[in-house]
């Protein structure tokens, strides 16, 4: 028997990493993706965590490193008054533009003989047998008390102390950190309150913080490449289970983790990685589709809850603008609040 097609919504990073193990295994594939590669996207653009061992497993940390990823050991911590030193991270991280990433990822799909649809967005209500949902974030449906919005643009004349640096204010919080070709990603994530204005005019004031903070002094001479900068609004970080979907989910589509833990990019290759043999053996005719599903779900939800519920705590505390100082002070000086706050949400 022919082996049946693999369609795949949304060539990020979820789609096109699945996409790719499948078509190592033969499978045919279709992705679709609604943009067009190479293009910048709102991320930090810093990968940690055990999706690094999908990478491995599908020959991608090579591919990573051939288009420049650079390799991340140190980070550090600062509210708008406080600093503390660097602390090496209990793991090794990459990180790697978007731009490069997602492009790379697309070319090499092709070239293993997968078939990809760009610039095409397929209307929502058809996710039956035989097609992910590989599609990304869900929009914020609920009107809580905050909206998120997510803030990117590359910079040079950036000096940094820290392979990462991560700097929090009572507005949200600031990462940088040297992506391929000397630049510097500097990304956001932003509360803004139900009743203020929609997202800001003036990127480049949310981004630099307040004034005199260790932010605004790292970035005073910054060159921000135009080119570079998006937005994105109406993020979700309520937790969701792979379970409780009715469709076939990686990546993002099944929940976001809080950007903070710099790991939603690691959850979207653990996903598609788990992904690969139960739709492989669909395609084969050795499962049936809800088998398939359950089986992803099931992995999903048991590799993720955990680190799901210490990020969503981890989040809260480092937005509560009473407790920074006091987690800044603590990074720097217990080896095991860092290294348990690491770990415990990878
Ligand atoms: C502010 C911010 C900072 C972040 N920083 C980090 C970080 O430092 N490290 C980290 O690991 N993660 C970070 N993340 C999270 C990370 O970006 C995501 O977890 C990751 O992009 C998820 O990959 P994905 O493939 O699931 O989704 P995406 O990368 O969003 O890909 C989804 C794709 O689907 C396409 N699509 C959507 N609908 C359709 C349709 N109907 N038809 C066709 N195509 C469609 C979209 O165009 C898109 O290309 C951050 C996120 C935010 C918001």
């Amino acid at each position: 028997m022919a082996a049946k097609l693999i369609t795949i919504v949304g060539g990020g990073l979820a789609g096109l990493t699945l996409g790719l193990g499948l078509r190592r295994l033969g499978v045919p594939v279709t992705v679709w993706e609604a943009g067009r590669y190479p293009r910048h996207r709102v991320c930090g653009e810093f990968i940690s965590g055990c999706g690094q061992e999908t990478l491995d497993r599908l020959g991608l940390r090579e591919l990573f490193e051939h288009a420049g990823a650079v390799n991340a050991g140190s980070a550090a911590f600062f509210s708008a008054t406080r600093s503390a030193p660097p602390r090496a991270l209990p793991a090794q991280a990459m990180c790697l533009s978007r731009f490069t990433m997602d492009h790379a990822l697309a070319v090499e799909f092709r070239r293993l003989g997968g078939e990809l649809l760009e610039g095409q967005r397929r209307r929502d209500g058809d996710f039956g047998e035989g097609i992910v949902r590989a599609t990304g974030r869900r929009a914020q449906t609920e009107e809580s008390r905050s909206r998120w919005f997510g803030l990117k643009a590359h910079a040079r004349n950036v000096p940094l102390t820290a392979d990462l640096e991560m700097h929090v204010s009572p507005r949200g919080y600031v990462g940088l950190c040297r992506v391929e070709g000397g630049a510097v990603n500097v990304c956001g994530l932003f509360r803004r309150r139900a009743g203020e204005g929609h997202t800001p005019q003036n990127w480049r004031e949310w981004l630099r913080g307040q004034a005199g903070s260790p932010l605004n002094q790292r970035l005073a001479a910054a060159e921000f490449d135009e080119g570079s900068f998006c937005a994105v609004a109406g993020i979700s970080l309520r937790p969701q289970r792979a379970a409780a979907r009715a469709e076939c989910c990686v990546g993002d589509a099944i929940t976001m983790i809080p950007p903070v833990t710099g790991n939603g990019m690691s959850m979207a290759f653990e996903s598609a990685g788990m992904a690969i043999e139960p739709l492989a053996a669909w395609s084969r005719g050795e499962m049936v589709w809800a088998e398939a599903r359950q089986t992803l779900a099931r992995r999903c939800d048991t590799a993720f809850a955990r680190r799901l519920a210490w990020a969503k705590w981890l989040q809260r505390m480092m937005l509560a603008p009473s407790l920074q100082n006091v987690l800044v002070r603590f990074v720097s000086r217990s080896e095991w609040f860092w290294r348990t706050a690491f770990e415990r949400t990878r």
